[in-house]
């Protein structure tokens, strides 16, 4: 019975022993890095230059896999289920705080489940439509939809999605329904834009500024309070008539629920020097953001954050009255 017992205590020890080590070693391999979103998207665009980032702190590839549906959920739920070993990270962005409140029936805790690893970054949007929509500026715009209604054509990424939280505050703002079509991402979103299929989006700048800047679509607005200085000669949102319409995609990355702290702090400290890469901050400054300040880039800063957009949009969304089940 004794020698039973000492054995038990010897093993559970030793576990102990072999998953610190495997702790201090990390990364022994490849990491993967879920997106919640389709390939060539707003999502995957920061992903994949932050993953790469760190893949070179970390001597270890990061590679990213593009898990998208229902707004970000079907990835999220993933990741929770995921082991907590490190080899398995998440970026997603706001819709981690706006899931709560839209899905009724979600299989994870948005705070509970993940280990938060620190914030990215702020990634404006911008409203814009197909090249040939015939309303040529923000006035013409609102004009058209009011005479035109559900014939408009909206596209988003589904249920909770940055495009369908940025056209939900478009639509009430100017009291019209639009037509809605969702997409596993706004990156197949905008092909069909491109093509002419779908007539309304808006979409990060990490996905529209090159489309904008080669005049491949229209734009009407910035959701920032202040202009962009990729593209200084587009309105706010707010200038252009919608006084507060105000909205930003931060993103976030996680690990799952019980990864080792040792890992968490490793895999924090690599978004960091990310973060100060020249080549992303190049990047990202051509596509219209910047990463965040580097004490927002932390487990507990994203921890608070996540809370905070929690309470802040479940209010919102119960008034506008969405919900998936
Ligand atoms: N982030 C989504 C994507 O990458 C788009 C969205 O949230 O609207 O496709």
């Amino acid at each position: 019975m004794k020698t039973t017992f000492l054995r038990s205590v010897a093993a559970i020890a030793l576990a102990g022993t072999a998953f610190s080590a495997s702790a201090q070693n990390y990364p022994t391999k490849t990491v993967t890095m879920i997106v919640p979103f389709a390939a060539g998207g707003p999502t995957d665009t920061v992903a994949r230059l932050v993953a790469q980032s760190m893949g070179k702190t970390l001597k270890q590839q990061i590679i990213v896999e593009n898990v998208g549906g229902a707004g970000g959920t079907i990835g999220a739920a993933r990741v929770a289920k995921a082991a907590p070993d490190g080899y398995t990270i998440f970026l997603h962005h706001i819709g981690h705080s706006t899931a709560p409140a839209l899905y009724r029936k979600l299989s994870y805790n948005a705070m509970t489940d993940f280990e938060p690893i620190g914030l990215v970054t702020d990634v404006p949007m911008t409203l814009i439509a197909k090249a040939d929509f015939p309303a040529k500026n923000f006035q013409e715009l609102l004009a058209y939809v009011k005479a035109n209604k559900t014939k408009v054509t909206y596209a988003n990424a589904g249920l909770g999605s940055a495009s369908h939280l940025c056209g939900m505050l478009f639509q009430t703002a100017i009291g019209v329904d639009l037509t809605t079509v969702p997409y596993k991402g706004t990156g197949p979103a905008m092909n069909d834009m491109l093509g002419g299929q779908v007539d309304l989006m808006c979409d990060q700048t990490t996905n529209t500024t090159s489309q904008i800047k080669s005049n491949k679509v229209k734009v009407y607005g910035v959701t920032t309070k202040q202009r962009l200085a990729s593209m200084p000669n587009v309105p706010t949102m707010a200038e252009a008539g919608l006084p507060g319409f105000e909205i930003a995609v931060w993103h976030g990355m996680y690990a799952p629920k019980g990864t080792p702290k040792p890992v968490v702090e490793t895999l924090s400290n690599a978004l960091r020097v990310a973060l100060k890469d020249p080549t992303v901050k190049q990047r990202f400054a051509d596509l219209g953001t910047e990463p965040v300040a580097e004490n927002r880039a932390r487990p507990e800063a994203l921890r608070a954050h996540v809370k905070a957009e929690i309470d802040r949009w479940g209010p919102i969304i119960t008034k506008a009255g969405q919900y998936a089940d």
